[in-house]
């Protein structure tokens, strides 16, 4: 496959066309930003890491049934992609209340939030993405009301995998954003699901192990994200903290152009092809994370309401 001409440059990724119809490149740079892109850095390496992390939750998704966009991996940084036609918004799953939805409701960080709250924010940075609700999404045509509908459930979906598998890795999945896209009529999860893009609890100490490090200056960055992308692509069953883990396909792994089809492919493990773990290669020199308590998740003393406005 030939990279060609770039289509989009965001503030951590960067989507090139390809010779091979219908197929995109997206090329997870090092770039990290925070706070309406307010706060900027480069971190050696944070690209693969959120690309190899990436890739094995769209695998593991795509195996327990729900459309992505993932192909196959070109290398650390660089995945193929289906091409998607974009829905301009940000569909964020709350399990635990922590981030804007404690800054801005009165909800005390760490009340678990049960069912979990979806808020879905209309990606326009030059608006900073403001909150949505049904009507407005379908008024401004961002989505039929029959997309809305399949677009909650699908990400309700993925929550539940998602946590299921960060329990297993003793991780609370606290929160997260996905994007979705439409391939012919199919809505497909597209973007990215990475520690840019989860809020991530270790479940004992509560420490975070994700962009929250950044944003609050938490502790050394890279070696959060090298330790969790361990953690999150290890084989829970194993228990073995010896295993090696994070491996991303060093080699293009040839899927089928349709999302029907890719969604039945074999086993994450099968697929994963890598010579080297995602975080052997950088693991950071120093700088222990620094823990910085937290109070234990709690259950809310009422239920929360699912209306966040
Ligand atoms: O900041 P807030 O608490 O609303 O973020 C909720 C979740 O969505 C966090 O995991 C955050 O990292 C993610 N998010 C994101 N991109 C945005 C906004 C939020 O990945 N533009």
């Amino acid at each position: 496959m030939k990279q060609k001409a770039l289509l989009y440059k965001g503030k951590a990724k960067s989507v090139f066309r390809t010779d091979v119809k219908g197929q995109f490149i997206v090329e997870f740079r090092d770039d990290i930003t925070a706070f309406d892109g307010g706060k900027k850095d480069v971190l050696k390496n944070k690209g693969s890491y959120n690309a190899g992390v990436s890739a094995f939750l769209f695998e593991y998704l795509e195996k327990n049934g729900v459309a992505t966009h993932f192909v196959s991996m070109l290398d650390p940084r660089r995945m193929v992609v289906r091409e998607l036609v974009m829905i301009p918004l940000e569909v964020i799953v709350r399990n635990v209340a922590a981030g804007s939805i404690v800054r801005n409701y009165p909800f005390k960080e760490g009340t678990k939030l049960s069912p979990p709250i979806i808020v879905i924010d209309y990606k326009d940075d030059s608006r900073h993405d403001p909150m949505l609700n049904d009507e407005l999404i379908v008024a401004l045509k961002l989505a039929t009301a029959k997309e809305l509908a399949e677009i909650k459930k699908i990400a309700l979906k993925i929550n539940a995998l998602l946590v299921k598998l960060m329990a297993a890795q003793g991780i609370t999945l606290v929160d997260f954003k996905i994007e979705f896209g439409r391939s012919k009529k199919t809505i497909c999860l597209g973007d990215e699901i990475s520690m840019d893009s989860m809020r991530l609890w270790d479940k004992k100490t509560n420490e975070s192990l994700d962009k929250d490090v950044y944003r609050f200056e938490k502790g050394d960055v890279m070696a959060t994200y090298n330790r969790v992308a361990k953690r999150i692509t290890t084989k829970a069953t194993g228990a073995s903290p010896k295993k090696p883990a994070a491996k991303v396909p060093a080699k293009p792994v040839k899927k089928p152009a349709t999302t029907k089809t890719a969604a039945k492919k074999a086993p994450v493990k099968a697929k994963v092809t890598a010579k080297k773990p995602v975080a052997a290669k950088a693991a950071p020199k120093k700088a222990p994370v620094k823990v910085v308590a937290r109070k234990p998740v709690k259950k809310p003393a009422k239920k929360p309401s699912a209306k966040t406005r």
